[in-house]
């Protein structure tokens, strides 16, 4: 059993929006050392080493993507931080901005110094007022101490830290709307290449980071590269924090080192196990959009990579805990709403597929289902992954096709009944009561 370690998740007892006890903890520390033109090679070089996959959902390699960026441009280059988090499941990033907002900031200057950049932007979700109140707080006391503005240190370099918060919609997440939204028009994905590496924001080299894995840049330059890689396993650098939600006993946020624990030691051994000791009946490893894991697959080690052979994602790591009595049907329609909700409508597949999902979701659920539907969920699907400008068309097929795969007796009982076959369960999600419930909350909006 991996023991929990606390490199980023530190201790809640202390105030560490303080700026005072942020750098009696450490925090700048690493700005005198690394701010040397001689040092900029070294640090994405470390980054590269540590082998950090960024943290925002698709584990890219950081140190890759800044590479991507161009040393010699006569346009200027910026760093935007994509803080709209939005996925369901998933609330690690609120933590750094809430409570523990100073790492992002160091990250963003040591980030920023290496690859010449000068203007940071941090695009705050929507809905993230007090995050919001709070990171202002923080760029302000690093401002007053001099380790943002102009000259910092002495150094003769210049940084500008600006927040932006969004309007609410979860596609600004997708980094080339966020870029959209930025640039003051409707957050829709902008098609790929030119990726914003070479053409980004107004129209500049842009590099774009999820706050995780900004927040990991000072700890791999204090601890150094191959230290940090070591952590984690080959190619999963560092540690990660995991978002427990759902049906467990004790949900909140864990840090362990990528691929030290499996999804059953998380569960069971960390997290108290499953909610009145109910049987579990599956579990979403990495945020929403991530195929459902079952019982008998949970020995799989939690980073990256190992999740594929179990045909779902790390993601986000948002870990949503799923147990008896619940409908498969009724959660999956829960998610697919989500996503139908959220589309911005500019592709056919993903558009028009969204809400047919929804639509034969709720069919099924409601006792309407055809034999045909079933057929359908998979066709339609298959008509959306790999379709669309951005990756929300995918994200809104896998969990139905991990449904599907997993679950599709149950999916078809739902067909044979006529009926859900969780009606006469009592306490079931998807009851007569909740149903009354969400009627109720429908008809107060
Ligand atoms: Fe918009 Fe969906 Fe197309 Fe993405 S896939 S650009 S969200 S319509």
């Amino acid at each position: 059993m991996a023991t929990q370690t606390s490199y980023l998740l530190r201790d809640p007892s202390k105030d560490f929006t303080s700026i005072d006890v942020a750098v009696a903890a450490g925090d700048y520390s690493r700005l005198r050392k690394w701010m040397k033109p001689d040092k900029k090679e070294q640090i994405i070089a470390e980054v590269k080493a540590g082998v950090l996959r960024g943290r925002g959902g698709a584990g890219f390699p950081a140190g890759v993507k800044w590479g991507f960026v161009p040393k010699d441009t006569d346009k200027p280059k910026y760093l935007v931080i994509n803080a709209d988090e939005g996925e369901p499941g998933t609330f690690k990033d609120r933590w750094w901005l809430e409570k523990d907002p100073h790492p992002l900031i160091e990250g963003c200057i040591l980030a920023s110094y290496a690859l010449d950049i000068h203007t940071v932007y941090i695009y705050l979700r929507g809905e993230f007022n007090y995050p919001l109140e709070v990171t202002d707080k923080a760029i302000a006391d690093a401002y007053a101490k001099g380790y943002l503005g102009k000259n910092i240190l002495g150094t003769g370099y210049d940084l500008d830290i600006h927040t932006h918060l969004g309007a609410g919609a979860y596609i600004c997440g997708e980094e080339t709307a966020l870029l959209e939204s930025l640039e003051g028009r409707p957050g829709q994905p902008r098609l790929k290449p030119p990726f914003p590496a070479v053409v980004g924001l107004f129209g500049c080299p842009t590099l774009i980071n999820n706050v995780e894995t900004i927040v990991n840049v000072p700890l791999i330059l204090e601890h150094g590269g191959e230290n940090f890689l070591s952590w984690g396993t080959e190619r999963n650098g560092g540690t990660k924090v995991f978002c427990v939600s759902g049906h467990v006993k004790k949900p909140g946020l864990y840090e362990f080192p990528l691929g030290a624990l499996t999804l059953r030691e998380l569960i069971y051994d960390h997290c108290g196990g499953i909610l009145d000791d109910r049987e579990l009946k599956g579990v979403v490893p990495g945020g929403a959009s991530c195929p459902v894991v079952l019982p008998d697959e949970l020995d799989v080690p939690l980073d990256f990579d190992a999740l594929k052979s179990v045909g779902s994602m790390l993601g986000t790591a948002g870990v949503i805990v799923i147990a008896e009595p619940t409908c498969i049907v009724r959660a999956l329609l829960r998610f697919s709403e989500f996503y139908a909700h959220e589309t911005c409508g500019q592709c056919t597949p993903c558009r028009e597929g969204c809400s047919w999902l929804v639509r034969i979701l709720k069919a099924i659920e409601d006792g309407r289902g055809m034999p045909e539907h079933l057929e359908m969920l998979l066709d339609i699907c298959g008509q959306m992954e790999g379709n669309t400008i951005c990756a929300h068309g995918d994200a809104a097929a896998w969990p139905v096709q991990g449904v599907m795969k997993k679950f599709y007796d149950e999916v078809k009982a739902h067909v044979d009944l006529g009926r859900c076959p969780y009606d006469d369960v009592d306490g079931h999600a998807g009851s007569e009561w909740e149903k009354r419930g969400d009627a109720w909350l429908e008809a107060g909006r």
